[in-house]
């Protein structure tokens, strides 16, 4: 139904393909700007306005309806925003010259045209096939859709079988595997990097690797997935084999795909709109494209790293509902800046928790920006409280001004906040001289007189002060036995529990009365379970006049990076 336009001269006729995250968050902004514009919002599938971060979620029961998942439905978002939508249409054609899209009904294949003054474009991203033999077999599956999660449990319900395998560990592929988990399938994770969850460095990844173990996921990691093939005589699979480059056979009844995903460009390429080396469509900090009268939003579109400055791909649920708010700002002329994507995201695991944001270490290296990187192992609240929990703390900063630039945190507790508060702080351009000051909300349940924002703030403040030096676990291996010692400092039951290969022990208590037995002619590297006590002996062995640098995250870090 349309809207009669009045004589408001702001009024438009503004068309938005594409009716999920982005696309209704656009038209709603959209109708709230401007009551006399007419907005009609096309989207392909049958649903609008779903909850796509909900679906593996339903898979695994703990949500229960597919009603639950559907956030607005096109009757809604007539009657309370009086939105035209038009579920099963896909635009098949954007014509420039003309200012007009052409759409196909696809309940009866009917093409027409629309004419717009404006368009938004937020067709979202696709999940990545790539040309494996036989990956189109049946019973393997993608989950982008409410469809795509029916369709899986109607294979499960409808068959024998109790064998999953994922393929690919990035957070769909880890949520899935959890989900399928709780439906009581055994489930193997196959990775062709070395390590699950790209989006954190490796020494963080290796807890969610562990997690993964324990729950008993039989994990496939820098093993890339070679075929999907028929069952030969003795195996049985009721969808495919998994066939791994090491040659490991995966026996599969269900094979869920989470490969990864690539924007949606086809139309805006089509249309001749600019394309960045990413695959995304390219977009000025207006959110238009290279066509003035064209936006583009969410996952289809390339946006600039906030850390690095680097046009990156970033889909993620967050961004895609801001920009789409941003978007029609711009359509009703009210300028708005998109200022970048910082990458916060969140997973649950199991019983963990991870999350990340801004750039990781590997981001960093690879921009060629120069950091500073500390580990913590604090708790998620007063120790002395019942219930405390570790959270395996990692900070990135800036080596002059002590900006941060990025974090990643791994837990059972507290994990959200921690980040949460990160995030704010790398937005506005914080220090960690400013995280170490930070007043954040404390009482015994919920934190700490020092929360472990404040010493993350503090042990790096230390380390830019000079009043210690650092060591990262991935460079233990390459000192010079020769010239350094490595000096472990916990308790005797501590070090029962394993040791760092070639260190000596003196715990720390004893260290001022020991320490006629350490060289003064070779850096020793100290070391404990956390990094805290190790920075405490780094202290007193730097005012004796040892050179001393600190395992950062020490034994904790160390010990889970090698074998997680
Ligand atoms: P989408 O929401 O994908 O919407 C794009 C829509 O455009 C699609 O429905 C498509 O059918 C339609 N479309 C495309 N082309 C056309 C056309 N030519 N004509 C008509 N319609 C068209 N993000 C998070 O931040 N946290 C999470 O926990 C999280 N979990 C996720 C779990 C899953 C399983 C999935 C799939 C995604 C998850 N995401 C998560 C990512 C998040 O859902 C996306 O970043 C977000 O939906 C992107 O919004 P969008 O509007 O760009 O694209």
């Amino acid at each position: 139904m349309s809207v009669p336009v009045t004589s408001d001269p702001r009024a438009k006729r503004l068309l938005i393909v594409g009716g999920v995250a982005g696309g209704a968050s656009a038209a709603a902004r959209a109708r709230r700007l401007s009551e006399h514009s007419e907005i009609i919002l096309f989207e392909r599938g049958p649903h609008v306005s779903f909850a796509n971060c909900g679906l593996p979620y339903f898979v695994g029961g703990e949500i229960a309806q597919a009603g639950s998942l559907l956030l607005q439905t096109p009757q809604s978002l007539q009657a309370r925003f009086h939105i035209d939508v038009r579920v099963r249409t896909e635009v098949v054609r954007i014509d420039r010259a003309a200012r007009q899209v052409s759409a196909r009904d696809l309940s009866n294949g009917r093409d027409y045209a629309e004419p717009y003054d404006a368009l938004i474009l937020s067709t979202g991203a696709a999940p990545l096939k790539p040309p494996i033999p036989g990956i189109e077999r049946a019973g393997h599956f993608t989950v982008r859709t409410i469809p795509d999660v029916e369709h899986i449990i109607g294979w499960l319900r409808d068959g024998p079988g109790n064998c999953a395998v994922v393929v690919g560990g990035g957070y769909i592929g880890l949520e899935m595997t959890e989900q399928l988990k709780r439906r009581g399938l055994s489930v193997s994770l196959v990775e062709a990097l070395p390590q699950v969850m790209a989006p954190l460095d490796r020494e963080m990844a290796a807890w969610l690797q562990q997690e993964l173990r324990a729950q008993g996921v039989a994990l496939h990691l820098n093993d890339p997935v070679a075929a999907f093939e028929a069952p030969r005589d003795k195996e049985s699979a009721r969808a495919s084999v998994v066939v791994l480059r090491s040659g490991a056979r995966l026996p599969a009844d269900v094979v869920v795909l989470g490969l990864g995903v690539r924007p949606e460009v086809g139309l805006a390429k089509d249309a001749g709109l600019r394309i960045g080396e990413r695959g995304g469509i390219r977009v000025n900090e207006f959110l238009q494209t290279s066509d003035p009268d064209i936006w583009a939003i969410g996952d289809a579109i390339e946006v600039r790293d906030a850390i690095t400055g680097d046009w990156n791909v970033i889909p993620l649920a967050g961004p895609a509902n801001k920009q789409g708010r941003i978007a029609a700002d711009n359509v009703f002329g009210r300028p708005s800046q998109y200022a970048g994507t910082l990458g916060t995201a969140i997973l649950r695991l199991f019983s963990l928790t991870a999350a990340c944001t801004g750039a990781s270490e590997r981001a960093l290296r690879r921009s060629g920006l120069p950091f500073l990187a500390v580990h913590l192992h604090p708790t998620s609240h007063a120790g002395y409280y019942p219930g405390a929990e570790p959270i395996a703390l990692k900070i990135l900063f800036a080596p002059d001004t002590g900006r941060v630039l990025g974090a990643q945190a791994v837990g059972k507790d507290g994990v959200d906040k921690r980040i949460d508060v990160l995030a704010t702080a790398i937005k506005a351009g914080l220090s960690v001289h400013d995280l170490a000051e930070l007043e954040l909300a404390y009482a015994p349940p919920y934190g700490s007189a020092k929360d472990p924002v404040n010493l993350a703030g503090m042990a790096a403040q230390n380390a830019l002060n000079g009043d210690v030096r650092l060591v990262q676990w991935s460079e233990l291996e390459h000192l010079d036995p020769e010239r350094t010692l490595l000096l472990d400092v916990r308790t005797d039951a501590e070090r029962q529990h394993g040791f760092i290969p070639n260190s000596i022990h003196i715990p720390l208590d004893q260290l001022r009365a020991r320490l006629g037995e350490l060289p003064k002619d070779r850096e020793v590297v100290v070391s404990c379970q956390s990094g805290q006590r190790s920075y405490f002996a780094a202290r007193i062995l730097t005012q004796h006049g040892f050179a001393v640098r600190n395992l950062t995250g020490s034994y904790r870090t160390w010990s889970t990076a090698r074998t997680g």
